[in-house]
Order: C-alpha cells, then sequence, then structure tokens
C-alpha cells in the first residue's frame, strides 16, 4: 500500500536545501565497496522524485561509473544523492532529512560486498551484488 511522503532536508552546514517525494518511506542501504569509500559505512538511500534544490552552486556532481554520478555539498562535503544518469530519479542520503520517523529499512543491496564488521539487525530482503546487476542492469550502448 502507497503512502506518499513528502520530504525535505538540507546538507550539514545548510547551503543545500532540498524538498521532494516519495512514493513510499522505504530505505535501501547500500554495501558495496564504493557507497562505504563514499560514506565511510552503507548508504542509506531514499527514492525521491520531483526533487527540487536550493543552492544549486554548492552542488558537486561526481561521475562515480559510466552510468551514475553521486553530489555533495562543496561548502561542508555532505553527501547529497546517487544518480543514475537516465533516470529522473535520485537516491536521496537519509542522512539529510528532517524527518526520519516514518522511514523503514526494507532492502539491502551488495550485501555480498558488506565488510564483517557490522551488521544491520533489521529484517530486510537482501540482494547480492549479482543480484542488482541482473534486476537493475544499466543498458548497454
Ligand atoms: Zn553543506
Ligand atoms: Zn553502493
Amino acid at each position: 500500500m502507497a503512502q506518499e511522503a513528502r520530504l525535505t532536508g538540507r546538507c550539514l552546514c545548510g547551503a543545500v536545501r532540498f524538498s521532494g517525494s516519495a512514493s513510499e518511506p522505504k530505505v535501501a542501504a547500500c554495501h558495496c565497496s564504493i557507497c562505504r569509500r563514499w560514506s565511510s559505512g552503507p548508504y542509506f538511500e531514499i527514492s525521491c522524485e520531483n526533487a527540487t534544490f536550493e543552492g544549486e552552486d554548492n552542488i558537486t556532481r561526481f561521475r562515480s561509473s559510466d552510468w551514475a554520478e553521486r553530489a555533495f555539498c562543496n561548502r561542508c562535503g555532505s553527501n547529497l544523492f546517487y544518480h543514475i544518469i537516465d533516470s529522473n530519479e535520485l537516491q536521496i542520503s537519509t542522512g539529510l532529512l528532517d524527518d526520519q520517523s516514518d522511514l523503514r529499512l526494507t532492502l539491502q543491496v551488495f550485501i555480498d560486498e558488506k565488510p564483517p564488521f557490522y551488521t544491520l539487525a533489521d529484517k530486510t530482503k537482501t540482494m547480492t551484488a549479482a543480484e542488482v546487476y541482473a534486476a537493475y542492469a544499466p543498458p548497454s550502448d
């Protein structure tokens, strides 16, 4: 049952603010090595549509692969979003959100890349790297 959630948030320094909506308040955690190098731990993300930003001048986009980019605030370094280039959705860093009370962790991806020193206790669906690539393979060109 979908319950659309209105999302608002900001980076650590406040130079970047955003608002948007999520079809459901579901959070995914990505344990891949790129996300962990970027975020220190797993990257907790929520799919956001219709995102609008204040402070665009403070957003730097880093092309982390052929198909995706990652954005951060160039004043304070807060991670902002992961974006598959051909998609209209942004995977917003849940840490930015003003209200996190309704969020639920429902999915962990790249579970086979998770290092052994931590484990998330929530019961979620999990996907290995191979399962992610099979389900969401970017169109090859
Ligand atoms: Zn900032
Ligand atoms: Zn990742």
